[in-house]
């Protein structure tokens, strides 16, 4: 299955590879391998483990099922609102670069069968700097995910606002987060992956509010940069301040997850968190209408019914897709070996104080 994937991503974004290196050099070991063998371990180093950058593409082709992704938004222009001197020249270069018309990609696919919405942000797009097609791309998946009710996985780095756009970017830091709320009220799975770097806005937006929050090992997760923090505080931090494994001990992620095992991790809390149906399909009642007035529990009712209609919809093909999905599941489960099963579906999972009370507040 795994060979299938790789040789979909060299098949379908060909004309992206012919600027990548053909050979990599791990900048945390120094160990050089072939750009072959980094790609057939998900573009981690073979010898430690360092989780490179991925790109977009090569990240949507090692996530979601083979030919599933539609992508939304591919042709949104990016303008130059505040007159920036050689913003749009700069844009040009990147897409060229990249084949990317933005830092993010957004779509929905399904993952092992389960469907759902996924953007991925891309770090060779200008350090993946959120600037309004950024901001509206997130958002728009958002609103998506709500009215669609289905999960949105967003794979998070970025450099933070793109200063190119001045106060236009900032403001995509409140739009996002006011998508991020409606979603949640909508009652959708959110899961954020955060992947090397993500700083800046991003981090104190979308990034930091998803329902479950998920890092790569040993990422950089920040706001401000580890110097201008020293400066201002006058004091050393920590080596591994900013860390994923430094943001878990304080109980900023709920857990690291290795590239391998992201696939089946994202798949499994899909389908924990799937609305519990009953045995016709019907969607279940929220569990107390007694303390609501009875126009309330109508309108509800009414409401939970177009629900349960989409939900007998979307059984149908769940039904099939999720057994696609085990099967799946238990052919990789196979492949992998032991250390995806040791290290368990939620990898080195902690304590994290006052999560839960954060996120409601
Ligand atoms: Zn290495």
């Amino acid at each position: 299955m795994l060979e299938d994937l790789f040789k979909m991503v060299t098949t379908r974004f060909n004309g992206d590879e012919k600027n990548e290196i053909k050979e990599f050099k791990c900048p945390r070991c120094q160990n050089g391998c072939g750009a072959d063998e980094l790609q057939k371990n998900m573009w981690v180093c073979p010898e430690c483990g360092y989780h490179s950058r991925m790109n977009a593409r090569d990240r949507i082709a090692i996530t979601c099922d083979k030919g599933t992704f539609r992508e939304y938004d591919k042709d949104m222009q990016t303008a130059n609102p505040i007159d920036f001197p050689g913003y749009e020249e700069k844009i040009e270069t990147m897409q060229e670069k990249t084949g990317l018309t933005e830092a993010v990609v957004t779509g929905e696919c399904t993952i092992h069968g389960e469907p759902c919405i996924i953007g991925v942000m891309d770090s060779h797009f200008m350090m993946a700097s959120m600037g309004s097609v950024v901001g509206e791309k997130i958002t728009r998946a958002f609103e998506r995910a709500a009215e669609k009710k289905l999960p949105l996985i967003l794979f998070t780095a970025s450099g933070g606002a793109r200063m190119q756009e001045g106060l236009v970017s900032l403001m995509q830091m409140a739009k996002t987060s006011g998508a991020a709320a409606r979603l949640s009220e909508a009652g959708v799975l959110y899961i954020t992956v955060l992947t090397d770097p993500t700083t800046g806005g991003v981090t104190a937006s979308f990034a930091s509010l998803g329902d479950i929050i998920i890092a790569e090992p040993k990422v950089l997760v920040g706001f401000a940069g580890r110097r201008v923090i020293e400066g201002t505080i006058k004091q050393r931090l920590p080596e591994d301040f900013q860390s994923a494994e430094f943001l878990l001990e304080n109980g900023f992620v709920d857990f690291i997850c290795e590239r391998k095992s992201i696939r089946r991790t994202i798949a499994h809390l899909i389908r924990l968190h799937r609305p519990p149906v009953k045995d016709n399909g019907a969607a279940l009642a929220d569990s107390s209408p007694a303390d609501k007035s009875p126009a309330e529990n109508k309108s509800k009712t009414s409401k939970e019914k177009t629900v349960s209609k989409e939900n007998d919809e979307n059984m149908g093909s769940n039904g099939n897709a999720s057994n696609a999905g085990n099967a799946n599941n238990a052919s990789s489960a196979n492949s992998a070996g032991k250390s995806d099963k040791s290290e368990g579906i939620f990898g080195a999972h902690k304590n994290k104080p006052g999560k839960g009370a954060g996120k409601n507040g």
